[in-house]
């Protein structure tokens, strides 16, 4: 049984679950999914990998540092505890992953920057190359962040034409779009398959 920690900040959470559930289906990986809301959620279960949904940084940086969630520190530090745990960054996600902003190292070799694409009104779909997967994949850009700049620590997992959208550090993916808002679950299959690989299945 696989645990996947879903941080329930704000944003695009509930398409995760279904896009999990899809996954787990595809692969053929039991999963449990395990809502966060504050620091305590981390300590009640043993996790095996975490997804940081999109939304709105800002507001998730607000509500995941109060007092009383304090959920992005422990999320910080859960992922920096060892480097082979699995995380899923999509969109404001990913941002949080460049820019954790407490202070410590990025979680992901690259830089961001937020709304790279524009505003709302340049939200857009497209075919992207899926690097990761092998194939192309239906990209779902929502006032998407833009990879600045990626370091040799970044791989390269997907690409817009020239652009990158996608790259992953050890075994952290983060993507400038929403692959749970497609009908594709092929970054969730990517997750659990990671997530079996490094943890034997209990
Ligand atoms: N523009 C948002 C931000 O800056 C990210 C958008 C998204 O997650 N869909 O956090």
């Amino acid at each position: 049984m696989l645990r996947i920690g879903l941080v329930m900040l704000q944003g695009a959470r509930h398409s995760h679950i279904s896009a999990l559930e899809r996954a787990s289906r595809e692969t053929g990986h039991d999963i449990e999914v395990h809502e966060l809301r504050k620091s305590s959620d981390l300590d009640s279960v043993e996790l095996h990998a975490i997804v940081m949904p999109g939304g709105e940084s800002t507001t998730m940086r607000l509500t995941g540092n109060d007092a009383i969630s304090s959920l992005l520190p422990a999320i910080f530090e859960w992922i920096r505890e060892d480097q082979r745990r699995p995380v899923l960054g999509t969109c404001a996600g990913a941002i949080l992953l460049a820019e954790p902003g407490d202070g410590g190292e990025p979680l992901i070799d690259a830089s961001v920057e937020r709304n790279g694409f524009g505003s709302q009104a340049d939200s857009f779909q497209s075919e992207i190359e899926a690097i990761a997967l092998g194939r192309e994949f239906p990209g779902v850009f929502i006032r998407a962040p833009r990879f600045v700049e990626t370091g040799d620590g970044a791989q390269i997992m997907a690409k817009l034409g020239d652009e990158v959208v996608g790259v992953r550090t050890q075994n952290r993916m983060a993507l400038t779009f929403h692959p749970e808002l497609s009908q594709d679950s092929g970054f969730h299959e990517w997750l659990l398959e990671t997530t079996a690989e490094q943890w034997v299945e209990t």
